[in-house]
């Protein structure tokens, strides 16, 4: 599936389908007077949230560190046990990460024989690490997903997705290439009250754990867990694929082909 990348304008709320949000700040954001899910109404195109995020130092689009340290290393060797308990049925264990940096994960379970890892990564250097270690590392900036249906048992991203040009569509991939019963976790920006969504005028998206939940069904994932990550204003979920989801089947109002419902009926 090909993404549109341009820029756009989000004429509903993206989990209810509600009109008439609630405006907020200068005018960027709104928020959804039935769900109260806070979004930004304009969506730049891709390219210009890229050249937003490698302006951000941690993104290393510039000179690249490697950041090899013990607690990182800890914290994917602990991750690759929540994976292999929520597959324990699975001989073989077939994942994909969102955002895979230098490769720390595949590293973490590149001994275990259970698992078949796959990592993906918009920027360059970090990728080139990865490859050059002998990890499956691939560049990409998530407009497509270069994979089969139901090709994987676990997908995640541990941080929240930084291209987030349009969540629908990334849902959508996600749920086509897991397997039937297969598990994602994903992290996704939020707020807090000490940083509140409407003080950061380039943040899109402003998820809690209820409205993550509420948008997670509407692809048919079954949260199973929320988190709340509060001094990095993200939210974490770990949602299920039902047994038989008919992605096609699921209705989508994000993207710059959908235009503003109500001129459209006046018209
Ligand atoms: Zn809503």
């Amino acid at each position: 599936m090909s993404q549109n990348a341009a820029e756009y304008t989000n004429h509903v709320c993206p989990v209810c389908r509600a009109e008439h949000p609630r405006i907020l700040g200068e005018g960027t954001l709104a928020e959804c007077r039935q769900c109260e899910f806070v979004y930004a109404r304009k969506i730049p195109d891709l390219d210009v949230l890229k050249q937003r995020q490698a302006a951000h130092p941690r993104n290393h689009c510039g000179d690249f560190h490697s950041q090899r340290r013990l607690a990182r290393r800890f914290k994917y060797w602990a991750f690759s046990k929540v994976i292999q308990c929520c597959c324990r049925k699975q001989p073989v264990i077939h994942t994909l990460q969102l955002g895979c940096n230098e490769g720390l994960f595949l590293e973490a379970v590149e001994q275990n024989r259970r698992f078949r890892s796959t990592g993906l990564d918009w920027r360059e250097k970090p990728v080139e690490y990865a490859l050059t270690h002998g990890y499956d590392a691939h560049l990409t900036d998530l407009k497509t997903l270069d994979y089969p249906d139901d090709s994987f048992d676990f997908v995640f991203g541990l941080r929240a997705p930084v291209l987030l040009h349009n969540p629908e569509q990334l849902m959508l991939e996600l749920v086509r290439i897991l397997k039937p019963g297969g598990f994602l976790f994903t992290v996704m920006p939020g707020g807090s009250r000490q940083r509140p969504p409407e003080s950061d005028p380039q943040q899109l998206w402003a998820f809690t754990p209820k409205t993550l939940s509420r948008f997670a069904e509407r692809f048919e994932l079954r949260t199973l867990r929320t988190l709340s990550f509060f001094r990095r204003g993200e939210v974490g979920l770990l949602a299920r694929k039902g047994e038989a989801v008919d992605v096609a089947s699921i209705p989508r109002w994000m993207g710059p082909e959908f235009g503003n419902p109500t001129s459209s009926r006046a018209a």
